[in-house]
């Protein structure tokens, strides 16, 4: 029984060892040049915070051992889902199933004035985080645009690396998806005092060369950033070109159902590239992991004929920590009329808060900021898990 996973990311490697584990032969097909990695820590790469080596989710002996063979730099241009014809530079051959993995990809904005040549880079791909270690040094001004999750960390890490991150954010306040008022109050005070200049509802409109490979953007209300390198992180969607040409139902992305199954049978999807009919899309490495480990099970008990297992979405969840700065957060960031916050803490500590968002009686949230003290008690009682 063969098998072919393409986009060896976190849902891709998950998925083909779970395939490989039920016997099957596994081909991984990744058009990145380097084994596969775990995508989160590239911007402690990016501030020279960690090797790249470091990042790797297994050595190369770790597949072979298994029976996946990894073909690197191999995208995979064509698949047909009604035969399930994989081709690519390395073959062209049908499979009994197949696991698309293909991740997302950054989200661009349209901001006049950027152009190659310019040091306005998204980080996304080992190569880009390479790319910006060269960059993001002691005393370098970076612009960060996006003052979301990867936005904040992005910005952290680099003033830990002695630059001076300046975040852009145009909504009102850092980490609006997931953080309510107070909560999002308390990690400003913070990452402002981590060193990092904070500008909410600011948009950059236009970017200028400047002398000596550096930038100056312009922002919304006429004010100026100048950076040595910009780092545009607002988000990301699903990567969904193979599967558009190769005429896969999509939405968002991918769609899928409960057992991860497009419509054509023993064509699965998993991981950020991956839609739930009647779900949102999510960018989470934990749930991609999920799906992966239960699509490679699938397409190799799909092409067994035996049942397939159900996937069960986790609640969406966000831990971020770099040096004294910490937030977890899950559920509804709260902040509409129907919402209501209730502090766990007795509000003592200057540095801590820790809270539930209720609508009406019922917890539809848990932030936490400062401590992580009772966190995954209350989205146990939340979840009611
Ligand atoms: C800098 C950064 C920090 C992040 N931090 C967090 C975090 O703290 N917590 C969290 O939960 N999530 C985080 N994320 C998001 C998380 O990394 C993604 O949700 C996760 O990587 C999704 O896994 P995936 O396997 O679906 O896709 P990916 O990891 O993106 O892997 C998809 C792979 O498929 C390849 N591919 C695409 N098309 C083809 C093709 N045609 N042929 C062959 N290969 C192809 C891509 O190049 C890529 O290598 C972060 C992301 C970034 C970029």
């Amino acid at each position: 029984m063969k098998i072919a996973v393409i986009g060896a990311g976190h849902a891709g490697v998950e998925a083909a060892a779970a395939a490989a584990a039920a016997g099957a032969e596994v081909d991984l097909f990744s058009n990145e040049g380097v084994l596969p990695y775990f995508r989160p820590r590239l911007i402690a790469v990016a501030c020279g915070q960690s090797e790249p080596d470091a990042t790797l989710m297994h050595p190369a002996e770790w597949y072979a051992a298994k029976g996946i063979r990894v073909h690197l730099e191999t995208p995979v241009m064509v698949f047909d889902p009604e035969t399930r014809r994989v081709v690519c530079k390395a073959t062209d051959a049908a499979y009994a199933a197949v696991v698309l993995a293909c991740g997302s990809l950054p989200i661009i904005p349209k901001i006049d004035g950027w152009a190659d040549g310019l040091p306005v880079m998204v980080l996304w791909t080992m190569r880009e985080a390479l790319l910006l270690r060269n960059r993001i040094t002691t005393g370098a001004r970076v612009l960060v645009i996006g003052g979301g999750v990867l936005g904040v960390e992005t910005a952290l890490r680099a003033a830990a690396a002695g630059a001076k991150p300046v975040v852009v954010e145009r909504l009102p306040r850092l980490l609006s998806a997931n953080v309510g008022e107070t909560a999002a109050r308390l990690l400003h005070e913070q990452v402002a005092a981590a060193g990092v200049d904070i500008r909410c509802n600011r948009s950059v409109l236009m970017f200028r060369s400047e002398a000596a490979g550096a930038v100056t953007a312009v922002l919304d209300d006429g004010s100026r950033v100048e950076a040595d390198v910009a780092v545009c992180s607002i988000g990301a969607s699903p990567n969904r070109t193979l599967a558009q040409a190769a005429g896969i139902e999509t939405d968002r992305g991918v769609l899928i159902d409960a057992y991860l199954q497009t419509p054509w049978p023993g064509v699965f999807a998993a991981g950020d590239v991956a839609q739930l009919r009647g779900c949102g899309v999510r960018c989470s490495a934990r749930e991609a992991s999920l799906q992966g480990k239960i699509a490679g099970a699938n397409a190799a008990a799909c092409a067994t004929q035996r049942g397939l297992q159900p996937y069960t979405s986790p609640q969406p969840m966000l831990a971020l920590k770099v040096g004294a700065v910490e937030v977890y957060a899950a559920g509804e960031a709260g902040g509409g009329e129907a919402h209501r916050e209730e502090r766990l803490d007795d509000g003592s500590l200057c540095r801590v808060c820790r809270l539930l968002v209720r609508r009406g009686d019922a917890v539809v949230g848990v932030q936490m900021v400062g401590s992580r003290e009772g966190f995954d008690a209350a989205c146990k009682h939340w979840s009611g898990q």
